[in-house]
């Protein structure tokens, strides 16, 4: 299993180095192509192979993005590198889909003044049928990757077709390019693309079979299943042999219960237990769907399978005088984790959880939290927007006049302020902590899906 150093943040590479890094390669065979020194052809043509140049490249840099490495992701998070993938892909389709129409030099044969047929296009049937096959299969995977919560099929088989459609797709564009494109085809870029597609298949082996792999040496068994909450468990696992991954307060593995890591069934889970406990993982899961409503049923004994951890949810490595914790629903797991590591460090910062659910059931943890509201520094505010005429807590959502109250802003001047939870309540909670003044490098958040 892959270790971590004990600061997450710290390991990744920083994100102007990232950015400089994706532009250098994506711009790479623009260069590549002008050293070339072929005589120019209209400004349409050129255009078009140079938007061909850097889509392959952008397209080729996907498998990267996408493949979970830590070195990527552990800075910005692998929600932005998430975003950051989808934007890019909806940019190069863009880029790939007009490419074709914008050519004006003619296909075969050459041209009475152009003997050695530099201002032709080349593309013979095979070419032709690769970069079709290349373009009608880009569309496809694009629009099903952004329709995926519409689709009638599984997560899981959604995953499997887009990776395994994109390496169609990049073996595709790389016969097309360097058998068709007038640049391509030069023979240092010809390998320039055969060492990117190289790498894009490389990533797909990692994540398919060394990962798995990896952690078919390093299995755990499920010790407990307990109902937590309202249609919330709480499981633990332990490692066979050895001790369990190293990983900071805040962070989430991918977790495959009861199968094989090669089935790829895997969920990502924030880890509710906290580091100090390493012996056991304990994760908080909520019913969501066909995997999650089956883990009641789940037996103690049970193989289990970490690949991890990921996510920068965390404190160590920031220089913070308090935290603000602010959770919706099971977003509560990454931060009980953190209130954990608190208390077992004796960690006396001071800290506000402002924690919503629906209703008082679906609370998780109360009374664990009303015990550490009297041993840490720690200022606990519950909220229901369905309260039981009992309720002597907040009223509401997490929404602006909720957080008005519950936050003085400027009292907590250089806090961190951690929020998690579903999508379209942290996309809210964020833009409410701008309107009030927060700055947003202050503010550090965990979605429980990708858009
Ligand atoms: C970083 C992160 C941390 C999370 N932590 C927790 C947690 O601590 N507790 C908790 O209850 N939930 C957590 N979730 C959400 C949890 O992963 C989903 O609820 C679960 O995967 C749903 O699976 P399902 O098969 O039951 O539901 P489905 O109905 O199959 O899926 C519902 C939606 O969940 C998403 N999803 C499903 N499978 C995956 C997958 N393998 N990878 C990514 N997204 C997927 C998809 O958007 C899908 O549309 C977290 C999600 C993320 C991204």
């Amino acid at each position: 299993m892959r270790d971590q150093g004990r600061n997450p943040i710290s390991n990744g590479v920083h994100p102007v180095l990232l950015l400089t890094g994706y532009a250098a390669v994506a711009l790479a065979p623009l260069g590549l192509a002008y050293a070339e020194g072929l005589p120019p052809r209209g400004f349409r043509d050129e255009f078009s192979s140079a938007l061909a140049l850097v889509a392959f490249a952008m397209l080729l840099m996907e498998f990267v993005l996408s493949g979970r490495f830590r070195v990527v992701s552990s800075r910005i998070g692998i929600d932005l590198t998430m975003r950051f993938h989808q934007l890019i892909a909806r940019s190069l389709m863009g880029f790939i889909l007009i490419h074709p129409f914008l050519y004006t030099t003619p296909i075969n044969p050459a041209l009475p003044w152009d003997a050695s047929r530099q201002l032709t296009l080349g593309l013979s049937a095979t070419s032709f049928a690769t970069g079709t096959i290349g373009w009608v299969l880009l569309g496809v995977l694009i629009v099903l990757g952004i329709g995926r919560d519409q689709l009638p099929y599984r997560y899981e088989t959604w995953r499997v077709l887009h990776g395994f459609g994109a390496a169609a797709i990049a073996i595709a564009g790389a016969h097309h390019a360097i058998d068709a494109g007038r640049y391509s085809s030069q023979p240092t870029i010809a390998a320039f693309w055969l060492f990117l597609v190289g790498i894009a298949l490389l990533t797909l082996l990692v994540v398919y079979v060394i990962t798995p792999l990896r952690q078919l040496r390093h299995p755990y068994r499920v010790i407990s299943v307990e109902k937590a909450a309202l249609k919330t468990w709480t499981v633990v696992i332990e490692p066979l042999r050895g001790q369990a991954i190293r990983f900071e307060a805040g962070q989430f593995v991918w977790l495959t219960l009861d199968r094989t890591p090669f089935a790829i069934t895997e969920h990502p889970f924030s880890i509710s237990s906290c580091p100090a406990e390493r012996s056991r993982l304990g994760f908080t899961i909520k019913q969501a769907g066909d995997f999650t409503n089956t883990i009641g049923e789940l037996g103690i004994g049970s193989r289990a399978y970490v690949d991890g951890p990921h996510g920068n949810v965390t404190l160590p490595g920031r220089d913070i005088p308090g935290v603000v914790l602010i959770a919706g629903g099971v977003g509560v797991a990454p931060i009980m984790s953190i209130l954990r590591e608190f208390r077992v460090q004796r960690d006396l910062r001071p800290l506000i959880l402002i924690y919503g659910n629906r209703l008082a059931e679906q609370i998780l943890y109360r009374s664990e939290l009303d015990d550490m509201a009297r041993v840490l520094r720690l200022d606990l505010h519950l909220v229901l927007s369905e309260p039981p005429p009992t309720w002597d807590g907040s009223v509401g959502r997490l929404d602006k006049p909720v957080l008005t109250k519950l936050l003085d802003i400027e009292a907590n001047d250089g806090w961190l302020y951690i929020v998690c939870g579903p999508a379209p309540m942290i996309d809210s909670v964020e833009d409410i902590l701008e309107e009030l003044g927060v700055p947003m490098h202050r503010i550090v958040s965990e979605k429980f899906s990708y858009d």
